[in-house]
Protein backbone atom coordinates (compact mmCIF):
# COMPACT_ATOMS: atom_id res chain seq x y z
CA UNK A 1 0.00 0.00 0.00
CA UNK A 2 1.44 3.35 -1.06
CA UNK A 3 0.09 6.54 0.77
CA UNK A 4 2.04 8.77 -0.68
CA UNK A 5 0.90 11.13 -3.47
CA UNK A 6 1.66 10.37 -7.08
CA UNK A 7 3.41 12.84 -9.52
CA UNK A 8 0.30 13.71 -10.72
CA UNK A 9 -1.63 14.25 -7.56
CA UNK A 10 1.72 16.22 -6.41
CA UNK A 11 1.31 18.49 -8.81
CA UNK A 12 -2.63 19.26 -8.25
CA UNK A 13 -1.81 19.93 -4.30
CA UNK A 14 0.86 22.10 -4.70
CA UNK A 15 -1.58 24.35 -7.64
CA UNK A 16 -4.42 23.89 -4.83
CA UNK A 17 -2.02 24.78 -2.14
CA UNK A 18 -0.59 28.14 -4.54
CA UNK A 19 -4.32 29.54 -4.81
CA UNK A 20 -4.98 29.43 -1.46
CA UNK A 21 -1.92 30.67 -0.15
CA UNK A 22 -2.56 33.76 -2.56
CA UNK A 23 -6.34 34.23 -1.77
CA UNK A 24 -6.36 32.75 2.24
CA UNK A 25 -4.87 33.26 5.81
CA UNK A 26 -3.02 30.13 6.96
CA UNK A 27 -4.55 28.67 10.21
CA UNK A 28 -1.78 28.93 13.37
CA UNK A 29 -1.34 26.06 15.42
CA UNK A 30 -3.55 27.72 18.49
CA UNK A 31 -6.36 28.00 16.19
CA UNK A 32 -8.89 25.61 17.58
CA UNK A 33 -11.98 23.32 16.82
CA UNK A 34 -14.46 24.97 14.19
CA UNK A 35 -18.29 25.04 14.03
CA UNK A 36 -18.45 21.69 12.62
CA UNK A 37 -22.55 21.71 12.54
CA UNK A 38 -22.90 25.23 11.25
CA UNK A 39 -24.95 25.60 15.21
CA UNK A 40 -22.96 29.06 15.40
CA UNK A 41 -24.26 30.98 11.93
CA UNK A 42 -24.71 33.81 11.86
CA UNK A 43 -26.38 36.13 8.71
CA UNK A 44 -22.88 37.90 8.80
CA UNK A 45 -21.27 34.58 8.71
CA UNK A 46 -23.55 32.68 5.87
CA UNK A 47 -22.54 35.89 3.62
CA UNK A 48 -18.80 35.30 4.38
CA UNK A 49 -19.42 31.70 3.46
CA UNK A 50 -20.80 32.69 0.08
CA UNK A 51 -18.64 35.09 -1.15
CA UNK A 52 -15.69 32.64 -0.42
CA UNK A 53 -17.48 30.52 -2.22
CA UNK A 54 -17.94 32.39 -5.19
CA UNK A 55 -14.18 33.33 -5.34
CA UNK A 56 -13.63 29.52 -5.36
CA UNK A 57 -16.17 29.22 -8.17
CA UNK A 58 -14.55 32.06 -10.14
CA UNK A 59 -11.12 30.82 -9.77
CA UNK A 60 -12.68 26.77 -11.12
CA UNK A 61 -11.87 25.59 -7.36
CA UNK A 62 -15.86 24.80 -6.46
CA UNK A 63 -17.73 20.95 -6.68
CA UNK A 64 -14.35 19.90 -8.26
CA UNK A 65 -15.99 16.55 -9.24
CA UNK A 66 -19.15 17.73 -11.13
CA UNK A 67 -19.41 17.93 -14.54
CA UNK A 68 -17.89 20.82 -16.81
CA UNK A 69 -21.30 21.97 -18.29
CA UNK A 70 -22.72 22.82 -14.73
CA UNK A 71 -19.50 25.11 -13.24
CA UNK A 72 -17.18 21.94 -12.15
CA UNK A 73 -13.95 20.23 -12.92
CA UNK A 74 -15.09 16.96 -13.93
CA UNK A 75 -11.77 16.34 -11.84
CA UNK A 76 -11.26 12.92 -9.44
CA UNK A 77 -12.64 11.95 -6.21
CA UNK A 78 -9.05 11.76 -5.25
CA UNK A 79 -8.35 15.22 -6.34
CA UNK A 80 -11.66 16.66 -4.30
CA UNK A 81 -10.07 15.24 -1.70
CA UNK A 82 -6.61 17.06 -1.78
CA UNK A 83 -8.42 19.76 -2.12
CA UNK A 84 -10.04 19.57 1.14
CA UNK A 85 -6.85 18.34 2.72
CA UNK A 86 -5.32 21.54 2.12
CA UNK A 87 -8.45 23.98 2.17
CA UNK A 88 -8.22 22.98 5.91
CA UNK A 89 -5.41 24.25 6.73
CA UNK A 90 -6.18 27.85 5.78
CA UNK A 91 -8.93 30.23 7.76
CA UNK A 92 -12.43 29.93 6.13
CA UNK A 93 -15.71 30.23 6.89
CA UNK A 94 -18.41 27.99 8.58
CA UNK A 95 -18.70 24.68 5.76
CA UNK A 96 -22.20 25.57 5.55
CA UNK A 97 -22.76 24.38 1.65
CA UNK A 98 -22.10 20.38 2.46
CA UNK A 99 -25.33 19.52 2.42
CA UNK A 100 -26.30 21.61 -1.46
CA UNK A 101 -23.09 20.49 -2.95
CA UNK A 102 -22.63 17.09 -1.44
CA UNK A 103 -26.15 15.65 -1.66
CA UNK A 104 -28.69 17.95 -2.96
CA UNK A 105 -26.62 18.92 -6.61
CA UNK A 106 -25.73 15.08 -7.09
CA UNK A 107 -29.50 14.19 -6.70
CA UNK A 108 -30.88 16.54 -8.95
CA UNK A 109 -27.08 15.67 -11.52
CA UNK A 110 -29.01 11.97 -11.37
CA UNK A 111 -32.87 12.25 -11.26
CA UNK A 112 -33.35 16.34 -13.03
CA UNK A 113 -34.47 17.02 -16.41
CA UNK A 114 -32.14 19.18 -18.35
CA UNK A 115 -34.49 22.36 -17.54
CA UNK A 116 -33.61 21.91 -13.68
CA UNK A 117 -30.11 21.52 -14.14
CA UNK A 118 -29.88 24.25 -15.72
CA UNK A 119 -32.17 26.52 -13.12
CA UNK A 120 -30.70 25.17 -10.15
CA UNK A 121 -26.81 23.67 -9.98
CA UNK A 122 -24.83 26.83 -10.89
CA UNK A 123 -26.64 29.42 -7.97
CA UNK A 124 -26.12 26.33 -6.02
CA UNK A 125 -22.32 25.80 -6.71
CA UNK A 126 -21.55 29.43 -6.55
CA UNK A 127 -23.11 30.25 -3.68
CA UNK A 128 -25.71 32.26 -4.56
CA UNK A 129 -28.72 29.90 -3.60
CA UNK A 130 -28.19 27.73 -0.14
CA UNK A 131 -30.24 24.70 -0.31
CA UNK A 132 -31.45 22.29 2.59
CA UNK A 133 -32.85 18.36 2.65
CA UNK A 134 -36.37 18.17 4.31
CA UNK A 135 -36.68 14.63 5.25
CA UNK A 136 -36.97 13.42 9.05
CA UNK A 137 -40.30 14.43 10.61
CA UNK A 138 -40.89 13.40 14.22
CA UNK A 139 -41.93 10.05 13.85
CA UNK A 140 -39.66 8.92 10.65
CA UNK A 141 -35.94 9.81 10.98
CA UNK A 142 -33.73 5.89 10.42
CA UNK A 143 -37.55 4.85 9.36
CA UNK A 144 -37.46 7.65 7.12
CA UNK A 145 -40.00 5.53 4.42
CA UNK A 146 -42.50 5.65 7.36
CA UNK A 147 -42.97 9.66 6.59
CA UNK A 148 -46.56 11.54 6.69
CA UNK A 149 -46.38 14.59 5.28
CA UNK A 150 -48.46 15.22 2.36
CA UNK A 151 -48.49 16.24 -1.31
CA UNK A 152 -51.45 16.15 -3.11
CA UNK A 153 -52.04 17.41 -6.94
CA UNK A 154 -54.35 19.72 -8.07
CA UNK A 155 -53.50 20.77 -11.83
CA UNK A 156 -49.78 21.53 -12.44
CA UNK A 157 -49.12 21.78 -8.66
CA UNK A 158 -49.02 19.94 -5.53
CA UNK A 159 -50.67 21.04 -2.12
CA UNK A 160 -48.09 20.36 0.98
CA UNK A 161 -49.06 19.33 4.36
CA UNK A 162 -47.09 17.76 7.35
CA UNK A 163 -44.12 18.52 9.57
CA UNK A 164 -40.23 17.89 9.37
CA UNK A 165 -37.74 18.13 11.51
CA UNK A 166 -34.15 18.67 12.55
CA UNK A 167 -33.71 20.65 9.06
CA UNK A 168 -30.34 21.73 8.94
CA UNK A 169 -29.86 25.31 7.95
CA UNK A 170 -33.44 25.88 6.95
CA UNK A 171 -33.62 29.59 8.39
CA UNK A 172 -31.40 30.58 6.17
CA UNK A 173 -31.55 28.40 2.69
CA UNK A 174 -33.50 29.20 -0.37
CA UNK A 175 -34.24 25.90 -1.84
CA UNK A 176 -34.88 22.16 0.33
CA UNK A 177 -35.05 18.77 -1.29
CA UNK A 178 -38.28 17.44 -0.23
CA UNK A 179 -39.35 13.53 0.55
CA UNK A 180 -43.59 13.46 0.83
CA UNK A 181 -46.34 10.95 1.01
CA UNK A 182 -48.10 11.34 -2.43
CA UNK A 183 -50.25 7.65 -2.16
CA UNK A 184 -51.59 6.43 1.20
CA UNK A 185 -52.86 3.48 -0.17
CA UNK A 186 -49.43 2.31 -1.78
CA UNK A 187 -46.25 0.15 0.51
CA UNK A 188 -45.03 2.45 2.78
CA UNK A 189 -41.51 3.20 0.36
CA UNK A 190 -43.84 3.11 -3.28
CA UNK A 191 -45.87 5.91 -2.23
CA UNK A 192 -43.60 8.36 -2.28
CA UNK A 193 -42.65 11.32 -3.90
CA UNK A 194 -39.73 14.01 -4.12
CA UNK A 195 -39.76 17.70 -4.59
CA UNK A 196 -37.62 20.55 -4.50
CA UNK A 197 -39.35 23.50 -3.03
CA UNK A 198 -38.71 27.38 -2.83
CA UNK A 199 -38.34 27.74 0.90
CA UNK A 200 -39.67 31.39 0.55
CA UNK A 201 -43.25 29.74 -0.38
CA UNK A 202 -46.21 30.81 1.94
CA UNK A 203 -47.47 28.32 4.47
CA UNK A 204 -43.77 27.44 5.10
CA UNK A 205 -43.08 28.12 9.39
CA UNK A 206 -39.79 27.67 10.24
CA UNK A 207 -38.97 27.35 13.82
CA UNK A 208 -35.28 27.31 15.27
CA UNK A 209 -34.62 24.36 17.09
CA UNK A 210 -31.86 25.81 20.23
CA UNK A 211 -29.53 23.02 21.17
CA UNK A 212 -28.19 22.03 24.52
CA UNK A 213 -24.87 24.10 23.38
CA UNK A 214 -26.82 27.08 22.48
CA UNK A 215 -26.28 27.30 18.88
CA UNK A 216 -29.36 27.42 16.61
CA UNK A 217 -28.13 24.78 13.69
CA UNK A 218 -31.87 23.12 12.57
CA UNK A 219 -34.96 23.53 12.59
CA UNK A 220 -38.87 22.56 12.43
CA UNK A 221 -40.35 23.28 8.98
CA UNK A 222 -43.67 23.45 9.21
CA UNK A 223 -45.98 22.91 5.84
CA UNK A 224 -49.95 24.14 5.65
CA UNK A 225 -51.16 24.29 1.82
CA UNK A 226 -47.48 25.07 0.36
CA UNK A 227 -48.12 24.58 -3.10
CA UNK A 228 -45.14 23.30 -5.36
CA UNK A 229 -45.52 23.14 -8.80
CA UNK A 230 -45.13 20.22 -10.62
CA UNK A 231 -42.10 21.31 -12.81
CA UNK A 232 -40.00 20.99 -9.39
CA UNK A 233 -40.72 16.95 -9.02
CA UNK A 234 -37.95 14.84 -9.31
CA UNK A 235 -38.09 11.76 -11.46
CA UNK A 236 -41.66 10.24 -11.69
CA UNK A 237 -44.93 10.27 -9.07
CA UNK A 238 -44.34 7.21 -6.53
CA UNK A 239 -40.61 6.85 -7.28
CA UNK A 240 -39.24 9.34 -4.67
CA UNK A 241 -37.70 6.52 -2.77
CA UNK A 242 -35.13 5.99 -5.27
CA UNK A 243 -34.50 9.49 -5.65
CA UNK A 244 -33.92 9.89 -1.47
CA UNK A 245 -31.64 6.86 -1.69
CA UNK A 246 -29.91 8.77 -4.06
CA UNK A 247 -29.49 11.35 -1.59
CA UNK A 248 -29.06 9.05 1.15
CA UNK A 249 -26.29 7.65 -0.78
CA UNK A 250 -24.52 10.63 -0.68
CA UNK A 251 -25.05 11.58 2.46
CA UNK A 252 -23.16 8.81 4.09
CA UNK A 253 -20.18 9.63 1.62
CA UNK A 254 -19.91 13.84 1.82
CA UNK A 255 -20.34 13.10 5.85
CA UNK A 256 -16.22 13.42 7.64
CA UNK A 257 -16.20 11.00 10.52
CA UNK A 258 -13.30 14.03 11.84
CA UNK A 259 -12.08 10.94 13.72
CA UNK A 260 -10.90 12.97 16.69
CA UNK A 261 -7.44 13.53 15.47
CA UNK A 262 -7.18 16.97 15.84
CA UNK A 263 -8.50 17.39 18.77
CA UNK A 264 -5.98 14.43 20.25
CA UNK A 265 -3.91 17.59 18.80
CA UNK A 266 -5.47 20.03 20.52
CA UNK A 267 -6.18 18.28 23.82
CA UNK A 268 -1.28 17.56 23.90
CA UNK A 269 -1.49 21.43 23.24
CA UNK A 270 -3.48 21.94 26.57
CA UNK A 271 -1.69 19.69 28.76
CA UNK A 272 1.35 21.22 28.26
CA UNK A 273 -0.42 24.33 29.45
CA UNK A 274 -2.25 23.24 32.60
CA UNK A 275 -0.45 21.91 35.43
CA UNK A 276 -1.84 19.71 37.75
CA UNK A 277 -0.34 19.40 41.33
CA UNK A 278 1.79 22.24 40.24
CA UNK A 279 3.32 20.21 37.41
CA UNK A 280 2.28 20.08 33.76
CA UNK A 281 -0.26 18.33 32.97
CA UNK A 282 1.50 16.57 30.18
CA UNK A 283 3.89 15.16 32.68
CA UNK A 284 0.98 13.02 34.70
CA UNK A 285 1.49 9.35 33.85
CA UNK A 286 -2.54 9.01 33.29
CA UNK A 287 -3.20 12.18 31.21
CA UNK A 288 -0.14 10.78 28.57
CA UNK A 289 -1.85 7.46 28.41
CA UNK A 290 -5.08 9.19 27.60
CA UNK A 291 -3.68 11.26 25.21
CA UNK A 292 -1.31 8.12 23.65
CA UNK A 293 -4.67 5.96 23.45
CA UNK A 294 -6.49 8.66 21.50
CA UNK A 295 -3.65 9.30 19.19
CA UNK A 296 -3.02 5.44 18.28
CA UNK A 297 -6.69 5.43 17.73
CA UNK A 298 -6.74 8.51 15.74
CA UNK A 299 -4.13 7.60 13.66
CA UNK A 300 -5.73 3.69 12.89
CA UNK A 301 -9.14 5.51 11.35
CA UNK A 302 -6.62 7.79 9.55
CA UNK A 303 -4.86 5.10 7.95
CA UNK A 304 -7.86 3.26 7.12
CA UNK A 305 -9.30 6.51 6.05
CA UNK A 306 -6.08 6.29 3.38
CA UNK A 307 -6.81 3.10 2.60
CA UNK A 308 -9.71 4.34 0.81
CA UNK A 309 -7.94 6.87 -0.84
CA UNK A 310 -5.76 4.48 -1.96
CA UNK A 311 -8.19 2.56 -3.75
CA UNK A 312 -9.69 6.20 -5.07
CA UNK A 313 -6.15 6.92 -6.22
CA UNK A 314 -6.03 3.80 -8.04
CA UNK A 315 -9.49 4.23 -9.95
CA UNK A 316 -10.84 1.21 -7.65
CA UNK A 317 -13.90 1.40 -5.17
CA UNK A 318 -13.30 2.01 -1.54
CA UNK A 319 -13.84 -1.77 0.24
CA UNK A 320 -15.78 -2.18 3.57
CA UNK A 321 -13.35 -0.20 5.08
CA UNK A 322 -15.42 2.96 4.36
CA UNK A 323 -18.45 1.81 6.44
CA UNK A 324 -16.55 2.17 9.61
CA UNK A 325 -15.44 6.39 9.36
CA UNK A 326 -18.45 7.94 10.80
CA UNK A 327 -18.98 4.90 13.25
CA UNK A 328 -15.62 4.91 15.22
CA UNK A 329 -14.58 8.49 14.35
CA UNK A 330 -17.47 10.25 15.85
CA UNK A 331 -17.26 8.16 19.15
CA UNK A 332 -13.81 8.63 19.30
CA UNK A 333 -14.30 12.51 19.03
CA UNK A 334 -17.10 12.62 21.80
CA UNK A 335 -14.87 10.22 24.24
CA UNK A 336 -11.47 12.53 23.17
CA UNK A 337 -13.69 15.98 23.97
CA UNK A 338 -14.91 14.41 27.22
CA UNK A 339 -11.21 14.43 28.68
CA UNK A 340 -10.71 17.81 26.98
CA UNK A 341 -13.64 19.13 29.55
CA UNK A 342 -11.79 17.21 32.16
CA UNK A 343 -9.13 18.42 31.84
CA UNK A 344 -9.55 22.23 31.51
CA UNK A 345 -11.40 21.47 34.62
CA UNK A 346 -13.48 24.20 36.14
CA UNK A 347 -12.78 26.54 33.49
CA UNK A 348 -15.26 24.14 31.59
CA UNK A 349 -18.18 24.78 33.32
CA UNK A 350 -18.42 28.44 31.25
CA UNK A 351 -19.05 28.83 27.41
CA UNK A 352 -18.18 32.32 27.14
CA UNK A 353 -16.12 32.46 24.11
CA UNK A 354 -14.04 35.85 25.03
CA UNK A 355 -13.75 34.73 28.74
CA UNK A 356 -11.68 31.33 28.01
CA UNK A 357 -11.62 30.65 24.08
CA UNK A 358 -10.39 27.22 24.85
CA UNK A 359 -12.50 25.64 27.49
CA UNK A 360 -15.12 27.02 25.81
CA UNK A 361 -14.42 25.19 22.70
CA UNK A 362 -14.22 22.20 24.22
CA UNK A 363 -17.69 22.50 25.98
CA UNK A 364 -19.08 23.46 22.52
CA UNK A 365 -17.42 20.19 20.95
CA UNK A 366 -18.87 17.87 24.49
CA UNK A 367 -22.11 19.25 23.67
CA UNK A 368 -22.05 19.07 20.12
CA UNK A 369 -20.61 16.13 19.16
CA UNK A 370 -23.71 13.33 20.51
CA UNK A 371 -25.52 14.94 17.46
CA UNK A 372 -22.92 13.34 14.73
CA UNK A 373 -23.47 10.29 15.99
CA UNK A 374 -26.94 10.42 15.19
CA UNK A 375 -26.80 12.52 11.82
CA UNK A 376 -26.63 10.61 8.78
CA UNK A 377 -27.27 7.38 10.64
CA UNK A 378 -27.60 6.15 14.18
CA UNK A 379 -24.62 4.17 15.68
CA UNK A 380 -27.02 1.21 15.70
CA UNK A 381 -28.67 1.89 11.67
CA UNK A 382 -24.40 2.17 10.68
CA UNK A 383 -24.49 -1.25 13.10
CA UNK A 384 -27.13 -2.62 10.77
CA UNK A 385 -25.35 -1.60 7.57
CA UNK A 386 -22.18 -2.64 8.12
CA UNK A 387 -24.33 -6.62 9.21
CA UNK A 388 -26.27 -6.72 6.66
CA UNK A 389 -24.82 -5.75 3.30
CA UNK A 390 -20.77 -5.93 4.89
CA UNK A 391 -20.87 -8.89 6.69
CA UNK A 392 -23.60 -10.49 4.99
CA UNK A 393 -25.64 -11.39 7.88
CA UNK A 394 -29.88 -12.33 7.76
CA UNK A 395 -31.54 -8.66 7.48
CA UNK A 396 -34.03 -7.19 10.26
CA UNK A 397 -37.36 -8.73 9.83
CA UNK A 398 -39.59 -5.92 8.50
CA UNK A 399 -43.33 -6.24 9.61
CA UNK A 400 -44.50 -3.82 7.34
CA UNK A 401 -43.15 -5.22 4.17
CA UNK A 402 -45.74 -5.03 1.51
CA UNK A 403 -48.88 -3.37 3.10
CA UNK A 404 -50.66 -0.25 1.92
CA UNK A 405 -49.35 2.40 4.03
CA UNK A 406 -52.66 3.38 5.78
CA UNK A 407 -53.41 0.19 7.35
CA UNK A 408 -49.71 0.02 8.94
CA UNK A 409 -50.61 -0.14 12.50
CA UNK A 410 -49.48 2.74 14.70
CA UNK A 411 -51.02 2.52 18.18
CA UNK A 412 -53.85 3.30 20.10
CA UNK A 413 -54.91 6.91 19.10
CA UNK A 414 -54.02 9.35 21.08
CA UNK A 415 -56.59 11.03 24.26
C1 LIG B 1 -26.89 17.42 13.91
C2 LIG B 1 -28.02 16.82 13.11
C3 LIG B 1 -28.37 17.37 11.89
C4 LIG B 1 -29.43 16.83 11.16
N1 LIG B 1 -29.76 17.43 9.96
C5 LIG B 1 -30.80 16.92 9.26
C6 LIG B 1 -31.22 17.56 8.04
O1 LIG B 1 -30.63 18.56 7.59
N2 LIG B 1 -32.29 17.07 7.38
C7 LIG B 1 -32.97 15.97 7.83
O2 LIG B 1 -33.91 15.56 7.16
N3 LIG B 1 -32.62 15.34 9.00
C8 LIG B 1 -31.56 15.81 9.71
N4 LIG B 1 -31.20 15.21 10.89
C9 LIG B 1 -32.03 14.11 11.41
C10 LIG B 1 -31.34 12.75 11.33
O3 LIG B 1 -31.34 12.27 10.03
C11 LIG B 1 -32.16 11.83 12.27
O4 LIG B 1 -32.03 12.34 13.60
C12 LIG B 1 -31.67 10.41 12.21
O5 LIG B 1 -32.00 9.82 10.97
C13 LIG B 1 -32.26 9.55 13.35
O6 LIG B 1 -33.64 9.64 13.34
P1 LIG B 1 -34.48 10.00 14.66
O7 LIG B 1 -33.85 11.22 15.27
O8 LIG B 1 -35.90 10.07 14.28
O9 LIG B 1 -34.22 8.81 15.66
P2 LIG B 1 -34.92 7.37 15.59
O10 LIG B 1 -34.82 6.83 14.21
O11 LIG B 1 -36.27 7.46 16.21
O12 LIG B 1 -33.95 6.54 16.53
C14 LIG B 1 -34.09 6.50 17.95
C15 LIG B 1 -33.17 5.41 18.48
O13 LIG B 1 -33.58 4.14 17.97
C16 LIG B 1 -32.51 3.49 17.30
N5 LIG B 1 -32.99 2.73 16.16
C17 LIG B 1 -33.83 3.20 15.18
N6 LIG B 1 -34.05 2.22 14.27
C18 LIG B 1 -33.34 1.16 14.66
C19 LIG B 1 -33.15 -0.15 14.13
N7 LIG B 1 -33.75 -0.53 13.00
N8 LIG B 1 -32.33 -1.00 14.79
C20 LIG B 1 -31.71 -0.63 15.96
N9 LIG B 1 -31.87 0.60 16.50
C21 LIG B 1 -32.66 1.47 15.88
C22 LIG B 1 -31.58 4.60 16.87
O14 LIG B 1 -30.26 4.16 16.68
C23 LIG B 1 -31.71 5.60 18.03
O15 LIG B 1 -30.86 5.22 19.07
C24 LIG B 1 -30.15 15.72 11.65
C25 LIG B 1 -29.80 15.18 12.90
C26 LIG B 1 -28.76 15.71 13.62
C27 LIG B 1 -28.43 15.10 14.95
Amino acid sequence: MDFNDTPEEAAFRAKARAWLEANAERKSPDDVGGDMLGERTTPETVKRAQAWQKKKADAGWACLTWPKEYGGQGATSIQSVIWGQEESKFKTPPPIFGIGHGMCGPTVMTHGTDEQKKRWLPKLLSGEELWCQLFSEPAAGSDLAGLRSTAVRDGDEWIVNGQKIWTTGAHFCDWGILVVRTDPNAAKHAGLSYFVVDMHSPGIEIRPITQINGGQGFNEVFFTDVRIPDANRLSEVGNGWAVAITTLMNERSSIGAGGGGGAAADLLKMAEGLEIDGRPAIEDTSVREKIADFYTRSKGLQYTGMRSLSALSQGKTPGPEASMGKLVGAFLAQEVSAFGMELAGTAAATHDEAFTPSAAEWQARYLGIPGLRIAGGTDEVLRNIISERVLGLPPEARADKGIPFKEIPTGPPSK
